[in-house]
This record gives C-alpha cells, sequence and structure tokens, in this order.
C-alpha cells in the first residue's frame, strides 16, 4: 500500500520494511502528550463543559517524517484503488502497540467519527469505522455507528484558519438516543487529526449527555 513492492511470506498489506517507518508518537509512555495539550486548550477556549479524558495519535503524520504511512493512509482513501483494508490493517496495529496503556480502560464504545452519507457513497466506506473494527478485534471493546451522526456536509476547510473551521463543523453532528450513552465512556476514533476542530466538534454534543466522557483516538497526527 506504500511502496509498491511485492509482498512476501506472511506480509499482508503492508510490507516489513514500511511498517519499520511508521513515525510512532510514543504517547502511551507521555503523561501528557500533544493530542491531550490540543483538547484541553480547545475545552479551555471554547467549551469548558466536555469531560475530556485522554487522547493520543498512533504515528507522526507529515511530509517530514514517515512519507510511506502518509501514503498508506492517502492511498486507502483516495488512489486509484481505495482500500479499507488498510485502516482495519492498521487499526489492529495501534490498538497492539497501545494495548498496555491505560488508553483503553473502561471505555465502553469505540465511535468512529461518521462521514456525511454523500461522501460515504462516494467512497464506499468510511475509513475511521475500518480502523474501529481493526480495533475492536483486537481490544474486545464494541463498535457503536448507530448513536453519533453527521447531519451536513462541511465546506472543503484545509486552508481556513481554526476559528473558521471550527464555525463551519460546529454543528455538523447530533446524537441520537443521547440517553443511552449516559455515563459512558466514548472513544472516538478517526484517521486524521489536524486542528481538531472535527473531534472537537463531536465531543460537543456529547457534553449535554449526563456523566457522558470522551477520549480520542487518531491513527495519524499532523503535527509540524
Ligand atoms: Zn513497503
Amino acid at each position: 500500500m506504500a511502496c509498491d513492492r511485492k509482498l512476501l511470506g506472511d506480509e499482508l498489506i503492508v510490507c516489513t520494511d514500511c511498517l519499520s517507518t511508521i513515525p510512532l508518537t510514543e504517547h502511551a509512555i507521555l503523561d501528557q502528550n500533544g493530542i491531550d495539550l490540543l483538547f484541553h486548550d480547545l475545552i479551555h477556549k471554547e467549551s469548558r463543559t466536555i469531560r475530556y479524558e485522554r487522547g493520543a495519535a498512533f504515528a507522526f503524520y507529515n511530509r517530514e517524517r514517515g512519507q510511506n504511512f502518509r501514503l498508506m493512509i492517502e492511498r486507502g482513501k483516495f488512489g486509484a484503488h481505495p482500500n479499507p483494508q488498510i485502516f482495519y490493517f492498521l487499526g489492529r496495529l495501534a490498538a497492539q502497540a497501545y494495548i498496555d496503556s491505560d488508553l483503553f480502560d473502561d471505555i465502553d464504545y469505540l465511535v468512529p467519527v461518521p462521514l456525511h452519507p454523500r461522501r460515504l457513497r462516494e467512497r464506499g466506506y468510511n475509513q475511521a469505522e475500518y480502523i474501529c473494527r481493526g480495533m475492536s478485534e483486537v481490544l474486545h471493546i464494541p463498535m457503536d455507528t448507530e448513536h453519533l451522526l453527521r447531519t451536513r456536509n462541511n465546506p472543503h476547510q484545509s486552508r481556513s484558519q481554526f476559528h473558521k473551521r471550527s464555525e463551519n463543523v460546529k454543528n455538523i453532528f447530533s446524537v441520537s438516543y443521547p440517553e443511552e450513552w449516559k455515563n459512558k465512556h466514548i472513544l472516538l476514533v478517526d484517521d486524521v487529526i489536524t486542528s481538531g476542530s472535527t473531534m472537537f466538534a463531536c465531543m460537543r454534543q456529547l457534553s449535554p449527555i449526563r456523566g457522558c466522557r470522551v477520549s480520542a483516538f487518531t491513527l495519524g497526527w499532523a503535527h509540524k
């Protein structure tokens, strides 16, 4: 999926060389990591009612480090042959990498950040859902795709400032039957975090639910 070399023996989807070049964040061994700092900052500025527990990214996602890791994710979504299996594979790998940390302690549901139905139709799958499937198999924590819903498509936003991005995505999510998430601990899962605005918009929707806590996990962190 990254270097185009033919896979050998028991290699699956990604070759051993490319696996060894994934620029791991080692968030599991840090008390407070960059994802925590990102969300603590957003919560402090925007919405202090969010009950955020913890977060982590599996690897760095940028041009300078781990070019092949970026390719895995980009080709998985946009390549000539988009392949959801890469996300399942990376979800398993990431869960295994963090299984001994406390990141997944007392999580009730793995919840993929939903794609808008239109994009879901175009791509044919939600990559975050495949990440959750892989994680769920390793962690034995159920995935929930029923409650958190996307209500409208957001405009392409990669060039705008955080505040504008934040306004763009503020109300695009909703939670159906929120009482079923009362006192639950939700792990939001996505493929890549950049500004955090999309995941933060999900967190906003969870904050009115009594006793509902939220954590965040992503494969890639687009950190400068
Ligand atoms: Zn390779």
